[in-house]
């Protein structure tokens, strides 16, 4: 199984139909970049930046960052790389930046730092607009959208880095630079409601399933003590999933998950019957759902979004699933 599942994993995710979910990687670690699975991703759909920025003992320098940025965009050249901006708060804290609240899920997180402290947006923006000189492989995604005006305001800053960087690169010996794409995450409810009117203003979403789950239902992410009520097969989560990408798509904008659910195959496969462009996930479960993708007919995982949505429970749901497994077999 496991000489198959490798030969899968070298494959695109192509159905037996011929519809192609893109397999994305989620990576932070230039070690990684030669990995096998990095090799077979179809790109980068998270690089959680604040990485670096917990690795140091100091805000890193918008030159530093430059160069961090730049190695992974270039060794994976040739693919689209979507890099976040800073999402420190909740769970990820900097040594040198303490945030101290009482419910920092609930807190200052994500573009809510970033908006209040613009200076160290938008180095960090110019940082990743540098970067991406020779690649041009960049794609800008913010954190934790919640209301219309945050995306807004960080459209702004990006559209002032992006005319600060231009300003600079007057020299005709540099190559052109790159406008990138630029996206947001869906991980609050809030901006499910508002997916329209959010995903006019952006080239792609993504949708942070971890933190949208945590929220849509309650359950801290992190406590195991309730985490069983926190399952991504579970009908409500589903219904907002397929509400974001066919709102996504009549604005205009592709959509596609970074959260865990996408490297489960079973919600993998419900996605892509969903019609998410792109699955992004990590590298030990990218063969897996690779090798679902391509065993299942599109066609059949368009059928099963409805029963899924209109189940009773996550069981029923992983229940319908392995029965589209065994018929396939
Ligand atoms: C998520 O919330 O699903 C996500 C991908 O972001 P993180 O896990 O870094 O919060
Ligand atoms: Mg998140």
């Amino acid at each position: 199984l496991s000489e198959s599942l490798n030969q899968r994993l070298q494959k695109p995710a192509l159905s037996p139909d011929g519809r192609l979910t893109k397999i994305l990687i989620n990576t932070g670690l230039a070690s990684e970049q030669n990995s096998t699975p990095s090799q077979a991703a179809d790109g980068v759909g998270l690089y959680r930046t604040e990485l670096p920025f917990m690795m140091r003992n100091r805000f890193p320098s918008e030159n530093e960052q430059q160069l961090i940025y730049r190695q992974l965009l270039e060794g994976f050249s040739g693919r689209p790389v979507i890099m976040r901006t800073l999402d420190i708060g909740g769970d990820k804290n900097l040594p040198y930046f303490p945030i101290v609240e009482d419910n920092p899920f609930l807190g200052w997180r994500g573009v809510r730092v970033t908006l209040d402290h613009p200076e160290i947006f938008l180095g960090q923006l110019r940082a990743m607009i540098k970067a991406n000189q020779n690649s041009k492989n960049l794609m800008i995604m913010f954190p934790m959208i919640t209301h219309l005006q945050e995306l807004k305001d960080c459209l702004k800053l990006f559209e002032q880095a992006w005319s600060e960087v231009s300003a600079e690169n007057t020299t005709s010996e540099k190559p052109e630079l790159e406008k990138p794409k630029v996206g947001m995450m869906i991980e609050v409810p809030a901006a499910v409601y508002q997916i329209h009117q959010m995903a006019a203003l952006v080239d792609f979403v993504s949708v942070g399933s971890n933190d949208l789950s945590q929220y849509l239902m309650a359950v801290d992410r992190n406590n195991s003590r309730v985490s069983n009520l926190c399952d991504h097969l579970t009908p409500s989560l589903l219904m907002a999933m397929k509400q974001i990408v066919d709102g996504a798509h009549a604005a205009g904008a592709t959509a596609s998950v970074c959260g865990e659910m996408a490297g489960d195959p079973y919600s993998a496969l419900l996605l892509s019957g969903m019609g998410y462009d792109s699955l992004s996930m990590n590298a030990v479960q990218m063969a897996r759902v690779k090798w679902a993708l391509q065993t299942i007919p599109y066609q059949q995982l368009q059928s099963a979004v409805d029963p899924a949505t209109l189940a009773t429970d996550a069981n029923q749901v992983r229940q319908q699933i392995r029965q589209l497994l065994i018929d396939n077999d």
